[in-house]
């Protein structure tokens, strides 16, 4: 496993961070979680990702339980605040200072640890004032319970304003969280480069299309039985915008892209998101620990020019570039 910093940041963090949306606390049961978790830290993991909404609550408390015991300051745990856990109250969503010092505090309490290593506004807040957003923030930092800042699908022109008020307060705001794979490309016009500018890594999350970069999803075939495809719980939902014979006959064109480099479909897919400069971490997500073992295999890998350009031939148009899909993310209502 290789480490990288994080943005312009001290933070070293595992450039393969495992994550667990829609799989601890819900699709898998706590005891593979909890194997995932044990396979992750004997590869080299060390950086592990959730969020406070994440199976409402239940994904925190499951990664708290599998860590419980390692040696804390040997682990980067990072999550998020924004969307509710539990009874939809009426401050129960957001950026507010409210939510935000209450939404932490609950974190750690789920997470068995006094501080997170990294804190992420799951999404940008049009209904709180910036500044508030980030004095609270800054808040959580000076009292020692979150020890640096990112965001998670800000535009360019959000994170250039938050920067600018986390300078003035001193508050190390290192990471954006953007979804980005080899179909999902709307970062790469203005958010990377801002960031590239600002000083912030990219913590990328689906790297894999949520499997489908795997090639295990065929045209005009049934998903394999539980895969996310099948999950009734919410992945069906979340992985259906990939799940078109276009898209998954496309994918089927870089398997001999991915067998003339010696890699797997998903070591393939993971790496590719490595070779941009401004990812720290690529967020992968895993339903059985032989997943993982496969996925770090991407850790150090270079893909060599003319096999990027064969990958985008390959995908032709559809691939997803237009950067005003970012915007699109920001909540209209609370
Ligand atoms: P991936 O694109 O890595 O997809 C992971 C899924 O792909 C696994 O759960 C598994 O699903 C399948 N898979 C993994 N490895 C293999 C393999 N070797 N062969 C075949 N299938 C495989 O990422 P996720 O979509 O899970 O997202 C990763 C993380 O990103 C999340 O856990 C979360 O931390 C973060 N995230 C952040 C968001 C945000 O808004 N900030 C939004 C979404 C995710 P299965 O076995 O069930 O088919």
């Amino acid at each position: 496993m290789d480490y990288r910093y994080l943005g312009n940041s001290g933070l070293q963090v595992s450039e393969i961070t495992y994550g667990n949306w829609l799989t601890h606390g819900s699709q898998v049961e706590n005891d593979t979680a909890t194997q995932c978790v044990r396979a992750a830290l004997d590869l080299g993991i060390t950086s592990f990702d959730t969020a406070d909404v994440y199976a409402n609550g239940a994904a925190e408390t499951v990664l708290g339980e599998a860590l419980k015991g390692e040696r804390r300051e040997s682990l980067e745990i990072f999550t998020k605040v924004y969307f509710p856990v539990g009874p939809k109250g009426r401050n129960d969503t957001g950026l507010s200072r409210k939510h935000i010092l209450e939404g932490i505090d609950g974190s750690l309490r789920r997470l068995q640890t006094d501080h997170v290593d990294l804190y992420q506004a799951h999404r940008y807040d049009r209904f709180t004032p910036l500044e508030e957003t980030m004095q609270a923030f800054a808040d959580v930092v000076r009292a020692g319970k979150a020890f640096y800042i990112g965001v998670s699908e800000w535009t360019a022109d959000q994170i250039r304003n938050a920067r600018a008020l986390a300078a003035d307060l001193g508050v190390p705001l290192v990471s954006s969280q953007p979804q980005y794979s080899m179909l999902w490309r709307v970062i790469e016009d203005e958010v990377v480069p801002t960031c590239e500018e600002l000083g912030l890594g990219q913590i990328v999350w689906s790297p894999m299309a949520q499997g489908v970069l795997s090639g295990k999803y065929k045209p005009g075939e049934d998903a394999p039985a539980g895969s996310r495809a099948t999950d009734s719980k919410g992945g069906a939902d979340m992985i259906a915008r990939w799940m078109t014979d276009d898209v998954l006959t496309r994918v089927q064109d870089l398997v001999p892209i991915a067998g003339d480099l010696g890699l797997s479909m998903p070591a393939l897919a993971i790496a590719w998101v490595l070779q941009n400069p401004n990812v720290t971490a690529a967020l992968v997500g895993a339903s059985r620990p032989e997943q993982l073992a496969e996925s770090v295999t991407a850790s150090g890998v270079t893909i060599p020019d003319d096999a990027m350009a064969r990958i985008d031939e390959a995908l032709g148009d559809v691939v997803t570039r237009d950067p005003s899909l970012t915007a699109r993310s920001t909540p209209t209502k609370r």
